[in-house]
């Protein structure tokens, strides 16, 4: 098993106890405590983390808000705050292998992934990002007064930055996750406080680094640290916070909402799936067979638009899940520094028991597995690629969000059944269709009630494209120029000539 090389920077960088960044200062917590992050191949500790709660949450809003109150951001041009985003792309990119392994080492993910899609798609994310600076264009109109005959108007519509945003991220792409929410809000002239997930603070904290390093002015975005139900929360109830911005599970994300009630700030939520994966007899085998598994497999599973639920037509059933199955037990599992590593470990002790947990619900309730179905015995938190057959629609394991490499397959029949089959979940993120039909291709696309539809393909994300979920798989989107919506506010400017 060759072991890529560790980059002497990412040494130096775990071994000091990392601070967090307030107003443009790196700073211990105002406790002074700490938290551990885990290398999950190992379970060992990785580093020791400034651990933030609601004093430290306080502080950064403060900074945030002098920042875009009285800072130098606001007076930038457009031109000039689109630069300096462009830049912070540029920087992850001359960055990559260092980034790529602080990613591998705290999250799991296979280097050769981190390095070939995590890192690049977080540098095109602020490289397309940065462009919209310039064109947040408002538009001018005539307005009909119809009580005042006779008079004449000029009005025009203002984007503006809706002002301090708090943003909250998850685990599983964590550079990714802080490139999709800090793109935009620097795009838009917003100041932020961000608060990584507590299991990979690490590539964020890095970030931290480069973002001042490509000269956004201190305290326009602060970075703290820390858990979920302390400084997670004191961010998403601050009265002095104009916006939070949450990607995570839908549960919590019910309670995002119920914070932000205080205040009414504006709330974007990005949430979980149980996303259908629909492959007819009539589609390219080469390219359907491997785009089902590894539209669960990828990234370990851990992928919120996973597409988790397979529907194949009765009369390829078994070819597919034979195929499927073959494409789960070929793939190599271990430590992501491996080389050879198709996919790593599980994220945290937690959700290695979470995912078993699943797995023995599964059989418990009738569901057989045909590839997989169990932890590896080993240090680390390893579970087997696995792929479940016999499944009704009533199993938790069709109906809930497992966010491991657990894929469940049902035969279906009656394309007139199909979509409401697909669409029977409380969830909307994602869907994927395989089949060369190009007119049934399309008219499931209309049909599903999903976010994002994948024809042939799976698990592409790009910067273009809006991204977020229809029912419990949030509000609003992320990406494309859909997310401006929700970092600018609208003024209507209305002048009586
Ligand atoms: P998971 O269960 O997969 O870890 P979560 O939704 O719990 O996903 O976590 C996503 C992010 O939300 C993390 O940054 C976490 O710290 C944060 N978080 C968890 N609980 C809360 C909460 N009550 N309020 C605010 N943020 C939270």
């Amino acid at each position: 098993m060759a072991i890529v090389e560790l980059d002497p920077l990412v040494r130096e960088f775990t071994a000091k106890e990392r601070p967090m960044l307030i107003g443009g200062e790196w700073v211990p917590a105002m406790s002074g405590n700490t938290f551990e992050t885990y290398d999950p191949s190992t379970g060992e500790v990785l580093a020791h983390v400034a651990e933030g709660d609601k004093a430290d949450i306080d502080r950064a809003v403060k900074a945030a808000r002098r920042a875009f109150d009285e800072g130098p951001w606001g007076k930038l041009t457009p031109s000039e705050r689109g630069r300096l985003v462009h830049r912070i792309g540029d920087l992850i990119m001359e960055h990559a292998d260092e980034l790529a392994t602080l990613e591998t080492l705290d999250n799991g993910k296979p280097f050769a992934v981190a390095k070939a899609a995590d890192i690049p798609l977080s540098a095109d994310l602020f490289w397309y990002m940065s462009g919209w600076a310039t064109k947040l264009d408002g538009r001018t109109t005539e307005p009909h007064v119809p009580y005042k005959p006779g008079s004449e108007w000029h009005a025009y519509t203002r984007r503006e930055p809706v002002g301090v945003v708090g943003q909250i991220i998850p685990w599983n792409f964590p550079l990714l996750m802080a490139a999709w929410k800090l793109g935009p809000a620097l795009s838009c002239g917003n100041a932020v406080v961000l608060k990584p997930a507590e299991q990979t603070p690490l590539s964020v904290l890095r970030l931290g680094e480069l973002i001042l390093e490509a000269g956004i002015p201190p305290g326009v975005v602060n970075i703290v640290p820390g858990y979920g139900e302390t400084a997670g929360a004191a961010l998403a109830a601050h009265p002095d916070v104009d916006k939070v911005a949450f990607t995570g599970s839908t549960e919590v994300g019910k309670l995002i909402v119920e914070a932000a009630a205080g205040n009414l700030k504006k709330v974007s939520l990005e949430l979980g799936g149980k996303s259908p994966n629909i492959v007819f007899p009539d589609a390219d085998m080469e390219k359907a067979i491997p785009g089902a598994a590894m539209a669960t497999f990828f990234n370990h599973g851990q992928c919120c638009i996973a597409g988790t639920r397979l529907f194949v037509q009765k009369s390829a059933f078994d070819d597919v899940v034979a195929g499927v199955a073959d494409h789960a037990k070929s793939l190599k599992v271990g430590p992501g520094m491996a080389e050879d590593t198709d996919m790593g470990p599980l994220v945290s002790k937690e959700q290695f028991e979470r995912v078993t947990a699943y797995l023995q619900k599964g059989a418990t309730e009738g569901a057989r597995a045909v590839a997989g179905g169990r932890a590896l015995e080993r240090p680390g938190y390893f579970v087997e690629p696995t792929l479940l057959v016999d499944t009704e629609p009533d199993m938790s394991i069709w109906r809930e969000e497992i966010f491991g490499p657990v894929l469940a397959a049902t035969p279906f029949d009656d394309l007139d059944e199909l979509a409401r089959q697909a669409n029977d979940t409380p969830y909307g993120l994602g869907a994927g269709v395989w089949t060369q039909d190009i007119s049934k291709a399309h008219k499931l696309a209309k049909l599903l009630k999903a976010g994002t539809v994948y024809v042939n393909t799976y698990n592409i994300f790009p910067a273009e494209m809006p991204f977020g979920g229809y029912k419990e798989s949030g509000w609003g989107r992320e990406m494309g120029p859909e997310v401006l919506e929700s970092y600018t506010e609208t003024k209507s400017v209305i002048c009586e000539l």
